[in-house]
C-alpha cells in the first residue's frame, strides 16, 4: 500500500507560500524537481510530518495523516547529509526503527543484517558510522529508513554530496531497491535533472511553490506545459511566433537544439515537414561527446542546435524541424 495524495496542501512562511495539489500512485518513483528555494524540502517536511500544514490533506491510502506524529506516519525520510547517529554503530543505526517497533533484538539484528545485505553493505553491521565513506553512509540512511517498513520513501538530495561517479551508482542502487521493494511508493527530490530523467517514473517541476507539471520524463521534455518547465528540463531555444508565417495561436516558440538541422551543404529536406530560416553564425560550439551544441545568432537572435558534426565556417544554414516545434501562449502550451 502507498497511496499518496497532497489535496489543497498549503503552508506559508513570510516570503514564501507552498500551495499544491499532487498524487503519487502506489509503487510509483516520483521526483520533484525545481529551482532552489522552489519548496521541495518543504514539501517533503510536510509529507514526513516535520512540519504541519496550514490547511489541506495528505492522504495516505485515502486516511489524512496530517494529524499523525512523523514516527506514526509509515513514511521514511533520507536527508542529503545522512542524518546518521555518530556514536553507534552501523547495526544500532539500522535497527534503531526496529527498536522503535519493539522487535525483540535477536530478531532486529537479522533484519539488521538482512537490510545490510539488500542495500549491498554486507557484514558492515559492527563498523562505526565515523569510519563510513560518503555512499556507504548514505547506504546505511537508505537501511535505516528501510528498517521502519514504510509505505512512502522519502529522498531529498541524497546524493548531493557524493562524487559523480558514485552518485550514477548509488541511483541506480536507488532504483533497484525501489524496484525490488515492490509498493515502496517513493518521492525523490533533487536539482539534478539528468538524475530526475534517468531515475524517475514522473517528474513533478515545481516553482515557486506552485506545480508547474507533473508527467514521465518524455511528456515534461517534448510536451511541457509550461515555458518554465520547457526551459527547466532541458536546453532549447525560444522566439516570438511573429517572426515565422506559423499559423497558430501563440506568442512563443520554442524547441530543442535537436530539433535544429545546420547544414553547410545543400540540404533535400522537404518544406512541408522543414522550416528554412537561412543563414546563421557560428558563435560556439561545445562538444558533447557524441555530438556538439552551437550557440548559433540568426537575425540578432541567439539559437541553441545539436549537431554531429563541428562545422567548417562561421556560417550555416538552418532548418528547423516543423514536428518538434512547440508553441505557447502566455507561457502555457498550446496543443
Ligand atoms: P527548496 O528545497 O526547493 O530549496 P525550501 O522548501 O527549502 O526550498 O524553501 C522554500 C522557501 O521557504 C524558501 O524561501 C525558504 O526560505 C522558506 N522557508 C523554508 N523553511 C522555512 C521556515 N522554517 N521559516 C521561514 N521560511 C522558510
Amino acid at each position: 500500500m502507498g497511496k499518496l495524495e497532497l489535496r489543497g496542501l498549503r503552508k506559508a512562511y513570510p516570503n514564501f507560500t507552498l500551495e499544491l495539489d499532487l498524487s503519487v500512485e502506489e509503487g510509483e518513483f516520483l521526483t520533484v524537481i525545481g529551482p532552489s528555494g522552489s519548496g521541495k524540502s518543504t514539501l517533503l517536511s510536510l509529507i514526513s510530518g516535520l512540519e504541519s500544514p496550514d490547511s489541506g490533506q495528505i492522504l495516505l491510502d485515502g486516511k489524512d495523516i496530517v494529524p499523525l506524529p512523523p514516527q506514526k506516519r509509515s513514511v521514511g525520510l533520507v536527508f542529503q547529509d545522512y542524518a546518521l547517529f555518530p556514536s553507534m554503530s552501523v547495526e544500532d543505526n539500522v535497527s534503531y526503527a526496529l527498536k522503535v517497533r519493539h522487535i525483540p533484538k535477536k530478531e532486529g539484528r537479522q533484519a539488521a543484517g538482512d537490510l545490510l545485505d539488500f542495500v549491498s553493505l554486507p557484514g558492515y553491521g559492527k563498523r562505526k558510522v565515523t569510519t563510513l565513506s560518503g555512499g556507504e553512509a548514505q547506504r546505511v540512511a537508505l537501511a535505516r529508513a528501510l528498517a521502519g517498513e514504510p509505505s512512502v520513501m522519502l529522498l531529498d538530495e541524497p546524493l548531493s554530496a557524493l562524487d559523480a561517479a558514485l552518485r550514477r551508482h548509488l541511483r541506480d542502487e536507488i532504483r533497484r531497491i525501489h524496484d525490488e521493494d515492490r509498493g515502496l511508493t517513493t518521492v525523490y527530490v533533487t536539482h539534478d535533472r539528468e538524475e530526475a530523467f534517468a531515475i524517475s517514473d514522473r517528474i513533478a517541476i515545481v516553482k515557486d511553490g506552485k506545480l508547474e507539471m507533473a508527467g514521465t520524463p518524455e511528456e515534461v521534455y517534448k510536451q511541457p506545459a509550461t515555458l518554465f518547465t520547457a526551459f527547466f528540463t532541458g536546453e532549447g531555444t525560444k522566439l516570438p511566433t511573429a517572426l515565422f508565417n506559423l499559423d497558430k495561436d501563440a506568442d512563443t516558440v520554442f524547441f530543442r537544439p535537436e530539433a535544429v538541422a545546420v547544414r553547410q551543404t545543400i540540404f533535400y529536406g522537404d518544406a512541408d515537414s522543414w522550416l528554412e530560416l537561412g543563414q546563421a553564425e557560428v558563435l560556439s560550439s561545445e562538444f558533447l561527446g557524441r555530438s556538439y551544441l552551437l550557440g548559433l545568432r540568426w537575425q540578432g537572435h541567439p539559437i541553441l542546435a545539436e549537431s554531429t558534426v563541428h562545422p567548417t565556417s562561421r556560417h550555416a544554414d538552418l532548418y528547423l524541424d516543423k514536428s518538434r516545434l512547440i508553441f505557447f501562449k502566455d507561457g502555457r502550451l498550446v496543443p
